[in-house]
């Protein structure tokens, strides 16, 4: 039976930090509700799971498969096919993706024309999006081939003149560098900043940093709490105020 409660959906989940987000939101806002991590091992428990929420986020590995599980998928949804939050109005699961907000507002007031994307996986579909939304040119690399990616994907780089470096790959997790040294240097070298979605794991902020002293340096931290932000207004209708998005990203750091 659907309750007055959020949660988010992954495997594993032990570490995320949504709840400590969310949680707080409620406590500061006087909002009876309660965000809880959700366990889910296998794809075909998700919807029996989510229909006891009012509102679920979703992260990996399901961002895509929810999307066949869903009613209703949002425009961006349609696009990028890969889904962040869930909305459950009485058994009716509409899915929207608030990664590529929580994407660009971090970034929304720095000039940027031409972005490179290190990394073609789930989160880099959604920066793909906010940039395209942004009218900023954009090139793709990642490791390996990828064929059903938004656009072209190229394995080797021409160019080296980006405005801003976007570590999409999930290599700063395993302290692996997404690209060559050298090949990173001079990117780095040309680059204004430098971003990795990742957070607590800086080897590639820092390897920025060292071969650019000028360059601006952004995590993944903010990118989590304005995510977090969005989906709040779509789960409890009030998008979280300065204080409290500034409050919520004291806690998680
Ligand atoms: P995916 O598994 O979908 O994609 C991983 C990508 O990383 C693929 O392009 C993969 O290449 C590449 N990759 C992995 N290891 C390496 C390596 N050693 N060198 C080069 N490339 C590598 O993961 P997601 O897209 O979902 O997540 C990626 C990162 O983004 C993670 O660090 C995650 O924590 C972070 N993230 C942060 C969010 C936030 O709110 N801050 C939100 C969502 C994600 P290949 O295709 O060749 O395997």
């Amino acid at each position: 039976m659907q309750n007055n409660n959020f949660g988010v959906i992954g495997n594993p989940i032990a570490h995320s930090k949504s709840p400590i987000i969310h949680n707080f939101w409620y406590e500061k806002l006087n909002i009876k509700a309660n965000y809880e991590k959700i366990l889910i091992t296998n794809t075909k428990d998700l919807k029996e799971n989510i229909l006891n929420y009012k509102g679920v986020n979703i992260t990996l590995p399901y961002k895509e498969d929810i999307i066949n599980i869903v009613n209703e998928l949002s425009q961006e949804v349609k696009i990028i096919k890969a889904a962040n939050t869930i909305i459950n109005d009485n058994g009716f699961l509409k899915a929207y993706n608030t990664d590529i907000f929580g994407f660009f507002e971090p970034i929304k007031n720095e000039n940027i024309k031409n972005a490179l994307i290190i990394g073609a996986g789930g989160a880099a579909r959604a920066v793909y999006y906010a940039l395209k939304e942004n009218n900023i040119n954009i090139k793709v690399i990642n490791r390996s081939k990828k064929e059903d990616f938004l656009c072209e994907v190229d394995t080797n780089l021409k160019e080296f003149e980006f405005d801003i470096l976007i570590n999409t790959t999930s290599a700063s997790l395993n302290n692996l560098l997404p690209l060559n040294e050298d090949v990173l240097k001079t990117l780095a070298k040309n680059a204004k900043i430098a971003y990795d979605l990742a957070y607590n794991h800086d080897i590639f902020l820092n390897f920025c940093k060292t071969h650019n002293k000028t360059i601006k340096i952004q995590d993944g931290l903010d990118m989590l709490v304005y995510q977090a932000a969005l989906a709040f207004k779509y789960f409890c209708g009030i998008y979280p105020n300065e204080d409290l998005i500034n409050g919520a990203k004291k806690l998680i750091s």
